[in-house]
């Protein structure tokens, strides 16, 4: 028999982390996890370890590491522990691991995710943040390395599934006439417009459909997400943002759908579980079971579709101008939008400020290329000091 897939877990501690570890767990035979990490919440990655045994742990600095290192050999395990980001990227590409799965929240990710792409694994990946801030550097990167892209976020895993397999011809090539990128609305589809400078952090992460992190529920509620999600697609899919549509659909039931020139319009329904993305791409081109219910069309009862309301979700409209500027414009987007999400979550700012202060940010600087990846970094703390002197002034 072969041996297991070895898994690296980036964000083992997280939501998508801990869903992949699920799924991991339900097929010892096929996967073993060989790297699990993560950044706050030390105990529960102390209890992680000891249930799935990886060969290394990776914490943010000395102190949590002489601790987990403690707890583990307490454990009678002798994981190894590693540190900071050098430790990250050291497990995205230490040579016995065969996949990464990518679950860091936002721009914390891209370096270990580029490790792992430079070293030629199977890329899992749900932090669209690092494609997004670096769009065509890093998809140069994985054709450049050979390392196979499997998309975790579930719009865009659905419309993985949708497409055919030689979708890298260009869509056009292959009969594809638009991409149509479902979104629910999040909590605020309905809440009067002049209630939204009220609302809190807890309101805007009590998801109607989907259980996340904070920073991507916050997304959610205002449609950042969908617009992030929209220059993926255009990244993943060598796409234009013309040829991505979104389309409101509260039941979260179709995950996306691909619009043919015959007519013919794919999707792909489930139950909002992101097991089943992540059995998807963990197991692809084959199945697996994945834990997650079978869908009952009957108790789902309908589906309603609705055009996004910009005034209602004007992130969603600076996104999309962001995805037609490209450049350094996504990168700076994202991170304003980073420093924005934690303001509103610290209670900082309210809820319509984060939408002003991404505009005020992107309205400051003159878009440049970026054609290395220092001048992505330069242009994400370019838009992280706009946003934070905003604050000051503001706050
Ligand atoms: P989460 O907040 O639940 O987990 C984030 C993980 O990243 C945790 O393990 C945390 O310890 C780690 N982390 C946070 N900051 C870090 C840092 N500075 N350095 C190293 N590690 C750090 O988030 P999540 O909901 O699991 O989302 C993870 C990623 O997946 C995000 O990019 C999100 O957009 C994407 N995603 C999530 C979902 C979902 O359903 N949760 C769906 C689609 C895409
Ligand atoms: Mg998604």
């Amino acid at each position: 028999m072969n041996r297991p897939q070895q898994i690296t877990v980036l964000g083992a501690t997280g939501s998508i982390g801990l869903s992949t570890l699920d799924v991991i767990a339900r097929h010892p035979d096929r996967y073993q996890a060989f790297a699990l990490t993560g950044y706050s919440r030390l105990a529960e990655l102390l209890a992680l370890c000891i249930k799935h045994r990886p060969q290394v742990a990776v914490v943010p600095d000395e102190r949590a590491a002489s601790q987990l290192q403690a707890d583990l050999r307490a454990a009678g395990l002798n994981t190894e522990v590693l540190v900071g980001e050098e430790g990250l990227c050291q497990v995205s590409s230490a040579p016995e691991v065969d996949s990464v799965m990518a679950a860091i929240v936002g721009a914390a990710g891209l370096r270990p995710t580029l490790a792992a792409v430079n070293a030629g694994k199977k890329i899992l990946l749900a932090n669209k943040e690092a494609l997004v801030m670096t769009g065509d550097l890093f998809m140069q990167a994985v054709r450049r390395s050979g390392s196979v892209l499997l998309p975790i976020d579930s719009e865009h895993n659905a419309i993985f599934q949708c497409l055919p397999r030689d979708f890298s011809r260009g869509l056009g090539n292959v009969g594809v006439r638009r991409i149509l990128l479902t979104a629910s609305g999040g909590p605020f589809r309905e809440t009067p417009l002049a209630e939204l400078e009220h609302v809190t952090p807890d309101q805007a992460c009590a998801h109607p459909n989907w259980s996340m992190g904070r920073k991507i529920s916050v997304d959610s509620a205002s449609m950042m997400n969908k617009g992030l999600e929209l220059i993926e697609a255009c990244w993943l899919f060598d796409a234009r943002p013309e040829q991505v549509e979104v389309v409101i659909h509260p039941q979260s039931v179709i995950h996306s759908l691909v619009d043919y020139v015959d007519g013919s319009v794919l999707a792909q329904l489930g139950n909002p579980d992101m097991r089943t993305p992540i059995a998807n791409a963990l197991a692809w081109p084959e199945r697996i079971d994945s834990g997650v219910a079978p869908l009952d069309l009957f108790a789902v009862a309908r589906l309603d579709f609705q055009r996004p309301d910009e005034q209602r979700f004007p992130c969603l409209r600076l996104a999309r101008e962001a995805a037609m500027a490209g450049n350094s414009a996504p990168a700076m987007l994202n991170a304003a939008n980073e420093v924005a999400v934690a303001a509103f979550l610290d209670g900082r700012i309210r809820y319509p400020q984060i939408a002003r202060i991404i505009e005020d940010v992107l309205n400051s600087e003159p878009v440049v290329a970026v054609d290395e990846l220092e001048a992505v970094f330069a242009a994400d703390s370019k838009a992280r000091m706009l946003a934070e002197q905003w604050l000051s002034r503001n706050g």
